[in-house]
C-alpha cells in the first residue's frame, strides 16, 4: 500500500501459507521504499536458517540484507532508530511480543510490514499473526499453486511426521495446498477422494 502523507505511521500485514510470494512482496516493498531514498531496516528470527544467516531469502532467490534477531524484544533493542521503514520476515516467528512491537513502531510513525504465516501444518491460525492482522491499516492474502491439482492454495502441508508446530530447514518438508487437498498434520498413507459416506449415517428415534 502505497500511502501518500508519510508522517504517520502505519502496519501492512502480507500473510499467507509457504510458498505464496510473502518474502517476495516483502521484499518488493522494501525495495520500492529504498528507491523513494527511506530508511530500510529489516529483521528476521534466528531460527529460519534455511538458505542465509543475514538476508531475507525468497523461494525463486530474491534476497534483502536483514538483522537476525532471536525475538520482537530484541528487534526493538537492535533497530536503527532512523530506519522509517521496518519489515519482519517471517512475522510468525518473532514471538507474541511483535504485536506491540509493531505497534509502538507505527505509533511513532514508522511505516511496519510484518509478512508471516497466518495459519500452521494444522490449518489452525498462526500467532500472532490474527493480533497482527487485527491491528494493521492494510492487509495482503497471498496465495500458492496447490502442488496436487493447481487450484489457489490457502495452505501448508507438512510432508513428514512431526507435531511439532515447527520443523524448520527440511527440504521438501512442506509444499503448499489448497483446502480441498490439505490434510491436516502429516499426510495420511493413501489419497481417499474426498465424496459422501456410502452408507448415511444412523439417526436415533
Ligand atoms: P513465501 O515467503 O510465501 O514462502 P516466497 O516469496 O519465498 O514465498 O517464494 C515464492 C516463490 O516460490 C514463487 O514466486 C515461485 O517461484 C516459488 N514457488 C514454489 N512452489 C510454489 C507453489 N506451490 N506456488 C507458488 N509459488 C511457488
Ligand atoms: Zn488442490
Amino acid at each position: 500500500m502505497d500511502f501518500l502523507v508519510h508522517n504517520t505511521g502505519w502496519i501492512e500485514a502480507i500473510c499467507g501459507p509457504m510458498f505464496s510470494g510473502k518474502s517476495e512482496e516483502l521484499i518488493r516493498r522494501l525495495r520500492r521504499a529504498m528507491i523513494a531514498r527511506r530508511r530500510v531496516q529489516v529483521f528476521k528470527p534466528v531460527m529460519d536458517d534455511r538458505y542465509s544467516r543475514d538476508e531475507i531469502v525468497s523461494h525463486a532467490d530474491s534476497r534483502l540484507e536483514a538483522t537476525v534477531v532471536a525475538n520482537a524484544r530484541e528487534a526493538l533493542q537492535r533497530l536503527d532508530w532512523r530506519a522509517q521503514v521496518v519489515g519482519f520476515d517471517e512475522s510468525n516467528f518473532f514471538g507474541p511480543d511483535l504485536v506491540d512491537v509493531a505497534q509502538q513502531l507505527a505509533d511513532s510513525g514508522k511505516q511496519v510490514i510484518v509478512a508471516g504465516l497466518d495459519t500452521d501444518f494444522l490449518g489452525r491460525p498462526f500467532p500472532p499473526m490474527p493480533e497482527l492482522l487485527a491491528v494493521a491499516e492494510s492487509i495482503t492474502k497471498t496465495l500458492a499453486i496447490c502442488m496436487r491439482c493447481g487450484n489457489p492454495a490457502k495452505h501448508t502441508q507438512r510432508l513428514v511426521e512431526s507435531g511439532d508446530l515447527i520443523v524448520v530447514g527440511a527440504a521438501g518438508a512442506y509444499e503448499a495446498r489448497c483446502r480441498r487437498c490439505f490434510e491436516p498434520g502429516a499426510p495420511r498413507q493413501e489419497w481417499l477422494p474426498l465424496a459422501p459416506p456410502a452408507t448415511p449415517p444412523e439417526t436415533e428415534g
